[in-house]
């Protein structure tokens, strides 16, 4: 079958978010798919994310929204895990301190909460899990980490959230002093999207 007649499929992003519908479908834009938003696709219900994991959180909001809809959706989960506060921020990341608190704020208490800790103990990652679950009852799941520290003082303006207290470069930069280019090429959403992109094209082949 020659690509011109190849149905396009709709997938539904189980997301909000503006940006990250936005990067989906640009990372998918070589496949025969149509990327919407659960709003656009009709989804109203409430999604109780309750998972322990990134990996949960994200198949509970798949399989929440593609079993409401019928639809292939996929849907993903992230956050911070800072070791020498045992995992916090982790699945409650968005939540930390309050959605409301700005990350000024949420980055000075992280940098105080650390300010004992030694270089070799303040190891962090950046998790990302993108789930997709389809309406016959498969499901994929893409999982990747961006490893880094948190630095002694915000640094940069790009990026958002905890970017300008994660140091991520070997050369000692702030995810926030890094481009978008440069952190999309090495940040666990970056990667797990391209997994996913892999995964997907082979489902649907
Ligand atoms: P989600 O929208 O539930 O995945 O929320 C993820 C939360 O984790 C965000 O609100 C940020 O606090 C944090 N987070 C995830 N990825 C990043 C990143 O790339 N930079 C900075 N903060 C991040």
């Amino acid at each position: 079958m020659d690509s011109a007649d190849k149905e396009i499929k709709k997938v539904v992003f189980a997301t909000g978010n503006a940006d990250k519908l936005r990067e989906i479908r640009e990372i998918l834009s070589d496949l025969p798919v149509e990327v919407v938003s659960m709003k656009e696709a009709g989804f109203t219900g409430d999604i109780d994310e309750n998972g322990e994991t990134f990996a949960d959180n994200a198949m509970i909001k798949a399989k929440t929204v593609c079993g409401a809809l019928g639809c292939i959706t996929l849907a993903d989960d992230s956050g911070l895990v800072i070791d020498a506060l045992d995992g916090r921020p982790g699945v409650h990341s968005a939540r930390f301190m309050g959605h409301e608190t700005p990350y000024d704020k949420k980055n000075a208490a992280i940098l105080s909460m650390l300010s004992d800790v030694p270089e070799e103990k303040r190891t962090a990652r950046y998790v990302c899990a993108i789930a997709a679950a389809f309406p016959d009852g498969r499901t994929y799941l893409a999982e990747e980490t961006m490893e880094g520290k948190i630095g002694h003082e915000a640094r940069g303006r790009n990026g958002f959230g905890f970017d300008p207290v994660f140091v991520a470069g070997e050369d000692g930069r702030t995810a926030a002093e890094l481009t978008d280019e440069e952190k999309n090429r090495i940040s666990h959403r970056g990667k797990a999207m391209r997994k996913m992109e892999s995964l997907i094209k082979e489902a649907l082949a």
